[in-house]
């Protein structure tokens, strides 16, 4: 059975996807929701939705500038973004240039160190399963996608690496990591799918030492740190600046 227009076919944490009349277009609308630790911690951050959407349509424009292709086709309203469909890889790409979060749980590698080359990894998008770090074998294993899907996966991972980094260096920020999500489209090709923003990215601010107040991303809701709101659209505005 095919989907009405305007049919919810998916509500996740951040966002809600709708069907269009067009079966190769979806509507993606951005919540103000926010949830860490796998759901357990949950709030909402005022202006986050239409933030988050603005933020990752000036990202998705800059890598499409580049050659990446993304899912991003444009934005009818300040919260709404239309994608193409595509085939979501159940695989959370996380990309590091810094230690932090897992990395220094895991690995007692201390917060801030420099990951030269970056960090490539995949965790498992699975919820009940709490989203597991996958080595490649496990993922061949699972058949979550083939060799040459996370050849190109990585591949794509570290080209949006290398641009995010340059874009942010610009903005005087450090991209200290974030997680990505591909899909295949209808012939197949891996295309950037999901969203890029505070949500998904550590943004460390240069200009500020002290390592709680320089925090410009969810990690100032998942600690408490306060000013989760001024953070996020202080990333819009820096984002916005920078691609005038
Ligand atoms: N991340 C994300 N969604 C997730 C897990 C991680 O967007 O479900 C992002 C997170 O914001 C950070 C990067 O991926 O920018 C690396 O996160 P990490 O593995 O350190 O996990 P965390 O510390 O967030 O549990």
């Amino acid at each position: 059975m095919s989907a009405q227009p305007g049919t919810k076919l998916y509500e996740g944490k951040a966002k809600i996807l709708y069907a269009t009349e067009d079966p190769d277009i979806l509507l993606a609308v951005y919540k103000d929701d926010a949830t860490a630790f796998n759901a357990q911690k949950r709030g909402t951050i005022a202006g986050k939705g239409s933030i988050n959407c603005l933020i990752s349509r000036y990202l998705f424009e800059q890598l499409e500038a580049v050659g990446i292709p993304t899912h991003y086709l444009d934005c009818p309203e300040p919260a709404q973004m239309r994608v193409k469909a595509l085939t979501i890889v159940p695989l959370e790409v996380i990309v590091r240039n810094r230690a932090a979060g897992s990395l220094c749980q895991q690995t007692g590698l201390p917060l801030g160190a420099v990951l030269d080359p970056p960090l490539v990894e995949f965790c498992y998008k699975n919820d009940d399963l709490g989203d597991p770090l996958l080595t490649e074998g496990r993922l061949l294993a699972m058949e979550l996608a083939t060799a040459e899907q996370v050849a190109d996966i990585t591949a794509l991972a570290r080209a949006i690496n290398r641009e995010l980094t340059a874009f942010f260096d610009r903005c005087n920020i450090t991209l200290v990591d974030f997680k990505v999500e591909f899909g295949r489209d209808r012939d197949g090709r891996i295309i950037l799918g999901d969203e890029i923003s505070p949500d998904t990215c550590r943004l460390w601010d240069n200009a500020i030492a002290d390592p709680d107040g320089r925090v410009l991303d969810k990690d100032r809701f998942r600690r408490d740190l306060g000013e989760v709101e001024a953070a996020y659209q202080r990333v819009l505005e820096v984002v916005t600046a920078a691609v005038q």
